[in-house]
């Protein structure tokens, strides 16, 4: 399939499937739901299990329609090899599961995603010591460094507040000192940015987001860039050293995370994923336009006190996002002046819903410090920068006066 990687983004995931001669010339991976995969030659079973042969053996641990996606993902980031999970949380979860160990040392960022957040609290319960700095500048990461440090890990764009991270400057002083550098991709997904660019050694993307978007399926997944040096790892056990150095971290990670902890995704997660992706690009075009569009006119309203998203002037990491991404994303966030209060604005918006939730089709809102960061505590949300009347929006794809109109309306009473 030499002609593959000369295709654009939507070209290679619509004849992704197609180009592995399915039968009946189907286009779709069709959904295996068999959880074992029988062998003739007992001798070809044992291969497999030997890795000497490639080959299923049990649902858990890999699928043909969980490995389509899996390949679909890999040419998304341009990376080496994909594994998939039940959950975005599952995936950034198999790198804490599988390629640390107590004692470590890892940095991460204090803007993060909170149940990532929550995953960290719970390492450092576990052995692992955990430092969180301002990821928006490298002298921050650097400052944070111990001999111990195996793991650097950010996210592109925060959220709720937009802050983007230092992912140049990050990867290339992971690089120096061979140092894991991992980012969650989930915001600006693979159309907008490929992390392998600024020299990660993994990706996570959660699937659930733009990738499937359309809030009717929960996936994740772990992308292997091939840029960092396995054979360097101090991580890996002695039984996937027997592997060639590049797969060597994956294999752990498909063997103590997805094996010995399950997080699988089903194979018919996998196909509506796949079903997802095919119009990413496009849903995406038209959710950042349309989050460009409501964003300008939120900033120029008096009602309005900061309106925070990279494709304004005023964003302080706008010319860094002009310099790493194809565009600003589909999220942002903003703050009421004191006089309106945040949840009657919210009730006054027609189109837009009130869920937790982020990439979907359909518009939707919440009261970040009420809900998603409420368990965090007013101390840890002043640190963030995330005000009580802090609103955070995600885009859908609806027809742009429609929202526009909607927004506007709310602040009216
Ligand atoms: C949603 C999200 C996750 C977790 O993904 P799930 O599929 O919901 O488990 C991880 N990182 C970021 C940045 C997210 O927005």
């Amino acid at each position: 399939m030499n002609e593959k990687n000369s295709y654009g983004f939507t070209t290679t995931i619509l004849h992704s499937d197609r180009q592995k001669n399915i039968e009946h010339g189907s286009v779709h991976k069709p959904v295996h739901t068999s959880v074992l995969f029988g062998y003739k030659d007992a001798r070809d079973l044992a291969a497999v299990f030997q890795g000497k042969q490639s080959g299923y053996r049990y649902g858990r641990q890999g699928n043909p329609t969980v490995s389509a996606l899996e390949d679909k993902i890999t040419s998304m980031e341009a990376g080496v090899s994909t594994i998939t999970f039940a959950t975005g949380m599952a995936a950034i979860g198999a790198v804490f599961q599988a390629l640390l160990r107590a004692g470590d040392h890892i940095v991460s960022s204090k803007f993060l995603f909170g149940n990532t957040n929550s995953l960290w609290q719970t390492a450092s319960g576990q052995g692992l010591d955990v430092s969180l700095v301002d990821a928006t500048a490298v002298v921050n990461v650097e400052a944070a460094l111990t001999p111990a440090t195996r793991m650097v890990f950010v996210e592109t764009i925060a959220n709720p507040r937009t802050q983007i991270a230092d992912l140049k400057r990050i990867g290339r002083l992971c690089q120096e000192r061979g140092i894991l550098f991992v980012v969650d991709n989930t915001i600006t997904s693979p159309y907008l940015f490929q992390p392998k660019t600024v020299g990660a050694s993994l990706v996570v993307n959660s699937l659930t987001k733009y990738i499937a978007g359309h809030g009717n399926v929960l996936g994740g997944a772990l992308t292997d860039t091939g840029l960092f040096d396995w054979a360097a790892y101090p991580n890996i056990a002695d039984n996937f050293r027997k592997q060639a150095p590049a797969q060597q971290g994956m294999a752990q990670v498909r063997a103590k995370a997805l094996r010995d902890f399950g997080a699988t995704l089903s194979p018919e997660a996998a196909h509506q994923i796949a079903v997802g992706a095919e119009t990413m690009a496009l849903r995406m075009e038209r959710e950042c336009a349309n989050a460009m569009a409501i964003a300008t006119m939120l900033a120029a309203d008096s009602r309005v006190a900061a309106v925070h998203y990279p494709g304004l002037a005023s964003h302080p990491q706008h010319a860094l996002a002009n310099e790493l991404f194809l565009a600003y994303g589909a999220l942002f966030s903003f703050e009421l002046k004191p006089e309106i209060d945040c949840f009657d604005y919210l009730n006054r918006l027609n189109l837009a819903i009130s869920a937790t939730h982020l990439g979907d089709t359909r518009t939707l809102v919440i009261p970040v410090a009420h809900t998603i960061f409420f368990e965090m505590g007013a101390e840890r949300r002043a640190e963030m920068g995330i005000a009580d009347s802090l609103i955070r929006v995600s885009v859908g794809i609806e027809d742009t006066q429609d929202l526009l109109d909607d927004f506007s309306q709310a602040l009216n009473f």
